[in-house]
């Protein structure tokens, strides 16, 4: 197996740096989460969202079948590091500085081609019988083979790395101020103990357009005193600048194949529109697309059209319904009576955690009986009385 990869390691990339729990499993079935505890990386348990009315809920991460109740902040200058090295450790050749341009026409016979160009400017040619792009949602290489649109940006999101952030270090925080709609701001707490919080926004492009706003303008909004987050960032000072990267939440949009060429993580369109999480969804595509060439290596390629039937089923309905909650949940009455109700409900706000974490499929908010327990007079009752805003 050869990687062809456009930069050198350790790099950066714009990121919020949650690794929830689908992508604590997968990193746990790789045989890294040791690494991650050996380096020192601490396990975070809870989730916190404020909602528009101003009223926080705070919930425990449950453990689920096959994921754990913690999750970790690891900034991707290490994480993807630490891939690259596993994948070193197993055999490929990655060849790094060298950026893939596109595929050569596979002709009766001969083998698949990627032109890959290096930084004096001089090009080779890379044989394979299967080519998988995972040059995420900025890449050259797939635009030069998807359909025009498919990797159109929808969302673009933006982070900075910050000391002296206050009372955050035990959860995961996500805020949905009115003027962040229909987007969100997180602060994730410093991975490591004295390590920097990861404080950004992500927002739909089109809202951004509306509104004739950068992206730098709602996140100094975010950093102001208006915002429910000013009270953990009062004393906070960014140390990295901050910086902004594009997203493509449209799972229909994406293409997981063309020909003997799979797309996996953001390169075939694969981030929660919910949550916005991808990294757990870059790995699970990255197996299922090693599982599915294993298999055409044995039974002939037509069998890599599975790859996509397989995608499909692992993600298509909790895609579509996460798209359809967060166009609710954009509505400010909307998310702001639903965290009053969890507010008051440890299950119910567990349960939602396991949504908002992708642990629980978003359909399950479909079955009558959670209707029946959310629509029981007390607990409405107890919704429609206001009680006073969250600090911070
Ligand atoms: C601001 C922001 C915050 C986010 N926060 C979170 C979060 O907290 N948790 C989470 O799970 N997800 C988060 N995401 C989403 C997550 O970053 C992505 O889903 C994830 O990185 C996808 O991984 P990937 O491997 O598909 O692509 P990438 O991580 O983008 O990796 C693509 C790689 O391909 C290389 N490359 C690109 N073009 C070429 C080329 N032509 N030739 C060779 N190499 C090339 C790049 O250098 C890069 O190394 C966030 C995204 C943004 C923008």
């Amino acid at each position: 197996m050869v990687v062809l990869e456009r930069a050198t390691f350790p790099r950066s990339k714009v990121c919020g740096d949650g690794v929830a729990p689908r992508a604590v499993r997968a990193l746990h079935d790789m045989g890294l989460e040791q690494e991650l505890e050996q380096a020192g990386y601490r396990r975070i348990r809870a989730f916190r969202v404020v909602g528009s009315w101003g009223e926080a809920v705070k919930a425990g991460i449950r453990r689920r079948n096959c994921t754990p109740d913690y999750a970790y902040v690891v900034p991707r200058s290490h994480l993807d590091d630490m891939l690259v090295a596993a994948v070193r450790r197993r055999g490929a050749r990655v060849i790094e500085g060298v950026r893939a341009q596109g595929a050569l026409t596979q002709t009766r016979g001969s083998r698949l081609g990627v032109t890959a160009l290096k930084a004096d400017g001089s090009t080779f040619v890379v044989k394979a019988r299967v080519v998988v792009a995972a040059d995420g949602s900025r890449g050259s290489f797939s635009r030069s083979f998807l359909p025009r649109g498919a990797l159109t940006p929808n969302v673009i999101a933006l982070r900075a790395y910050m000391a002296g952030v206050e009372e955050v270090d035990d959860a995961l925080h996500f805020f949905l101020d009115k003027p962040l709609l229909p987007g969100y701001g997180w602060i994730f707490p410093g991975g490591r103990r004295g390590a920097p919080a990861n404080v950004g926004v992500g927002m739909p492009v089109p809202a951004l357009r509306r509104r004739n706003m950068g992206l730098r303008d709602v996140f100094s909004w975010f950093l102001g005193p208006e915002s429910v987050a000013a009270a953990h960032l009062a004393r906070a000072r960014i140390i990295d600048p901050p910086q902004a990267f594009p997203l493509q939440l449209r799972y229909v949009r994406g293409r997981r194949r063309v020909g003997p060429i799979l797309t996996v993580g953001d390169a075939a369109n694969l981030i929660n529109p919910l949550s916005g999480e991808g990294i757990a969804y870059a790995l699970e595509s990255g197996r299922i697309a090693a599982d599915a060439i294993m298999h055409a290596f044995v039974s002939g390629p037509r069998v890599l059209s599975s790859y996509e039937r397989r995608i499909d089923k692992a993600f298509a309905v909790d895609y579509l319904e996460g798209y359809a909650l967060r166009r609710i949940l954009s509505v400010p009455w909307v998310n702001g009576g639903v965290v009053r109700l969890l507010s008051r409900d440890e299950r119910l706000a567990m349960g939602a955690m396991g949504i908002l974490t992708n642990t629980i499929p978003p359909g399950r908010l479909l079955q009558p009986s959670l209707w029946t327990a959310i629509l029981a007079p007390s607990r409405l009752r107890a919704t429609l009385h206001r009680v006073r805003p969250a600090r911070g």
